[in-house]
C-alpha cells in the first residue's frame, strides 16, 4: 500500500465575544503552514451563554485544543477535566488541550511573559525587585509566575483598590514571595531599586494607542527593565521609558511565545517562533 493521502484536518482555535479583533489566526495558521501540518485555526464568536455547548462542540468535532479570551477564561473551568497548577494559582485558563476527550485548562499568558522576559531581555528574574501596574487576568498571571520564578518582591500599582489587595494576598499567601499593593492615585515615582517595571493594564490598547500609565516618568533610571504587555511594536508607556535610556521589553514577544507555548502543547512539536514572531510583526505593522 502507498501513502494514503489524508484530507482530514485538526482544529484548534479561540474562543471568544468580542473575537473578530483577536490575531492569534496570523501566528498560529503561520507556524502550522510553516511546519506543512493539515491543522486549522478557528477565530470562533461564542456568546457567554453558549459556551458550555461550545465546550461540548469542542469534545464532539475531536478538536486538539481552543484558546479563551473575554469573556470566558474563569467560566471555561468548570467545564474541563482538570487543570495545571500554574492555571488552578492563577484562577484562569487561557488554553485547553484534549487529549483523547480529557480536557486540561492551562494558562500560558505568565509563561509567555516569562519566555520573552529571559529570551530577548535577557533578565534573569531570581532576586530581583518588580511594580507591577495593573491587577487584572494579564497582571495575576504574570505575578504568579514571577513569583515561582523566584523574584524576591512584588508591589502591585492598581486604581481598583480591592482587586489590587486581592492579589496583593494571593501572591503572599500563595507563594513566598513578598507582596504589597499600593493604591494608584494619580502620577507617583517608581521606587529606587525596582528592577523592572512592567504595565499589565490596557492603557495604550487600540483605539486608544495614544494613552499611558499615569507615572512619574522621570523617576525611570537607566538599570529598569520597562516591559509593556500591549501587543504593540511599541507603546507611548516605552517612549518614555527608552527617553530614560531604561532596557525595553514590548507585549509582542508575550504574545508570541505564550502562542508558542499552546502550539507545543497541541501539537507535541516545538513551535517555529520566528516565523510565528514574523507573521504577527507584519500584522500589526500593516494598516
Ligand atoms: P483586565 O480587564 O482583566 O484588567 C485590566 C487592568 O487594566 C486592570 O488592572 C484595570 O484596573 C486596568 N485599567 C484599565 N483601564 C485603566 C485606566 N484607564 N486607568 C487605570 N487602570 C486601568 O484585562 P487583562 O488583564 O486581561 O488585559 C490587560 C492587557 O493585557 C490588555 O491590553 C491585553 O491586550 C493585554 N494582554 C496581552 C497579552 C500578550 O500576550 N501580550 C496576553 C494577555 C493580555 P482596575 O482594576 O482599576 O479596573
Amino acid at each position: 500500500m502507498g501513502n494514503q493521502k489524508s484530507y482530514k484536518e485538526e482544529l484548534v482555535g479561540v474562543f471568544g465575544h468580542p473575537v473578530a479583533e483577536n490575531p492569534t489566526v496570523v501566528m498560529q495558521q503561520a507556524a502550522f503552514n510553516h511546519l506543512q501540518l493539515q491543522w486549522r485555526y478557528l477565530t470562533v464568536e461564542v456568546f457567554p451563554d453558549d459556551l458550555p455547548d461550545a465546550v461540548r462542540a469542542l469534545r464532539a468535532l475531536n478538536m486538539k485544543g481552543i484558546n479563551l479570551t473575554i469573556p470566558h477564561k474563569i467560566a471555561v473551568m468548570e467545564h474541563l477535566d482538570e487543570l495545571t497548577p500554574a492555571a488552578e494559582l492563577i484562577g484562569a485558563v487561557n488554553t485547553v488541550i484534549n487529549s483523547e476527550g480529557k480536557l486540561t485548562g492551562e494558562n500560558t499568558d505568565g509563561k509567555g511573559f516569562m519566555r520573552s522576559l529571559t529570551q530577548d531581555a535577557k533578565i534573569d528574574p531570581a532576586g530581583k525587585h518588580v511594580l507591577l501596574i495593573g491587577a487584572g487576568g494579564a497582571a495575576r498571571a504574570i505575578a504568579v509566575e514571577l513569583a515561582l520564578a523566584g523574584i524576591s518582591s512584588i508591589t502591585i500599582l492598581n486604581r481598583t483598590k480591592n482587586k489590587g489587595e486581592e492579589l496583593q494576598q494571593h501572591i503572599s499567601s500563595r507563594t513566598s514571595c513578598e507582596a504589597s499593593f499600593v493604591p494608584w492615585e494619580g502620577p507617583c515615582s517608581i521606587p529606587e531599586g525596582t528592577d523592572i517595571l512592567i504595565n499589565a493594564t490596557s492603557i495604550g490598547l487600540p483605539p486608544r494607542e495614544n494613552e499611558k500609565p499615569q507615572i512619574r516618568y522621570d523617576s525611570i533610571t537607566p538599570s529598569m527593565t520597562v516591559c509593556d504587555v500591549i501587543p504593540a511594536l511599541s507603546t507611548p508607556f516605552l517612549e518614555e521609558a527608552k527617553s530614560q535610556k531604561a532596557s525595553i521589553l514590548d507585549g509582542l514577544g508575550m504574545l508570541v511565545y505564550q502562542g508558542a507555548v499552546g502550539f507545543t502543547l497541541w501539537t507535541g512539536l516545538e513551535a517555529p517562533v520566528e516565523v510565528m514572531h514574523r507573521a504577527i510583526a507584519d500584522e500589526f505593522a500593516s494598516p
